[in-house]
């Protein structure tokens, strides 16, 4: 079936990708199975031929199952997909062709994102992204569910029209790459702008009157932000931003049928948040390949990224790649509306700043680097839209707690 909206390919003219083989992808991301993929894996007879199950059932979902060290089962030694290398490119679950592009459905046809989880995205190397275009082409005739339009909602239940998503999409992102305002007052702006759609009722403003206000809420940075300086974070607010990291970097391994998670790792799970929460004394451990520092004041010890060129540019791509490939909400993300979306996408920016540090304290340094930023970058895009804890009321509660008092600027400011 050929598509019948169009796809548009990231529009980001600074970022490249193309796979390098690295197999990361197959050894750290849990991948989802379409009705297709587990057709196409029963007539490739993989459970009688290996004897033992390639696929696992999760929160009512089905994934490709992954070994203890939560590699793929298809992954060979050497890096090699063994689907590809028996059946060919074509025969391997969507996701896989697909990654690290993702398909988002919106009122403006078919946005093909990228995921920051890919380590070849984060450091731009490779072809220019309309590059791809042939190959997401052929993985969209594959998902027909990705052609039916779902324009996202504006806030609440009112639906965006096209323009009134540009306007957004096109007022953040030209605050992001403002030239000359450093990395910490943009990310800052933009928890401004964030926290300001969200406490704008958008139902008074329709159309070329939204476009408006958002022009005019770009164009008053950054010296709003000088006439408005924020406080440090509240005690509860960076206990929440706390335990709002911990659900960016949980890591379920999907090693056998897990819809019901044991009583054990239901109660491991309360504890490591609330540890969290606490911030006090030995951290529990990280993501998975993260060295644990020795302790929460080992991490608070820990000094924020300095400007530099090469962070500002990675923080810079990644939330407009987000922005712009459709990730950022909609169908892209737990189907939520743009305006809290953007404020989710704000908190994700406190929490890249805290697991940065958390990352160079694990690495004994004392300031953040950019190796720690690619990582805590990697992490959270890695869960982003496909963490369904992230889409549920813990977050919203977080968010709702955050857009009071200046919530998601404190944070921002105090982790950048
Ligand atoms: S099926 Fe192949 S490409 Fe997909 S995750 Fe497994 S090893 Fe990687």
């Amino acid at each position: 079936m050929a598509p019948t909206v169009p796809l548009t390919v990231l529009d980001l003219r600074e970022q490249r990708y193309s796979c390098h083989g690295c197999g990361d992808c197959c050894r750290d991301f849990s991948v989802q199975l379409r009705d297709e993929d587990l057709d196409r894996l029963r007539s490739q007879r993989w459970e009688e031929r290996l004897g033992e199950k390639v696929t696992v059932e999760f929160r009512g979902r089905r994934y490709l199952r992954q070994r203890p060290d939560g590699a793929c089962v298809f992954l060979q030694p050497g890096g090699l997909c063994r689907i590809h290398a028996e059946f060919g490119f074509d025969e391997k679950p969507v996701a896989c062709r697909l990654f690290p592009f993702n398909l988002a459905p919106d009122a403006r046809g078919v946005r093909a994102g990228l995921n920051f989880a890919c380590s070849s995205v984060r450091a731009n190397r490779g072809a220019a992204l309309g590059g791809h275009r042939g190959d997401l082409e052929r993985a969209l005739r594959e998902v027909p569910e990705a052609v039916a339009v779902a324009p996202p909602r504006l806030q609440r239940e009112l639906r965006a029209e096209a323009t009134e998503v540009e306007a957004v999409v096109e007022g953040i992102d030209s605050w992001l790459r403002r030239p000359s305002v450093a990395l910490a007052t943009r990310l800052d702006g933009f928890a401004w702008l964030a926290q300001s759609l969200g406490a704008a009722s958008l139902s008074k403003v329709r159309g070329g009157r939204l476009r408006e206000l958002v022009d005019l809420l770009s164009s008053a940075l950054p010296g709003e932000l000088d006439h408005h300086p924020v406080a440090p974070p509240s005690r509860g607010q960076v206990r929440l931003m706390r335990q709002a990291a911990f659900a960016r970097i949980e890591d379920p391994r999907l090693v056998g049928d897990e819809d019901r998670p044991s009583l054990w790792a239901r109660l491991d799970q309360w504890r490591r948040s609330r540890r969290f929460a606490r911030g006090r004394g030995a951290v529990p451990p990280l993501a998975r390949g993260w060295s644990v520092p020795g302790s929460f004041e080992a991490i608070e010890a820990t000094a924020k990224a300095p400007p530099d060129e090469a962070i500002d540019d990675l923080v810079r791509r990644w939330l407009r790649a987000t922005l712009r490939g459709g990730r950022a909400w909609g169908s892209g993300y737990y189907g939520w509306s743009i305006a809290d979306g953007v404020q989710a996408l704000a908190l994700d920016a406190a929490c890249l700043g805290w697991l940065a540090r958390a990352h160079a304290a694990g690495a004994g340094t004392t300031v953040v680097n950019l190796a720690s930023v690619a990582e805590a970058v990697g992490r959270i895009d890695r869960a982003r839209g496909r963490a369904a804890w992230l889409g549920g009321a813990a977050e919203r509660l977080r968010l709702r707690y955050f857009a009071v008092d200046d919530g998601l600027r404190r944070l921002v400011r105090s982790q950048w």
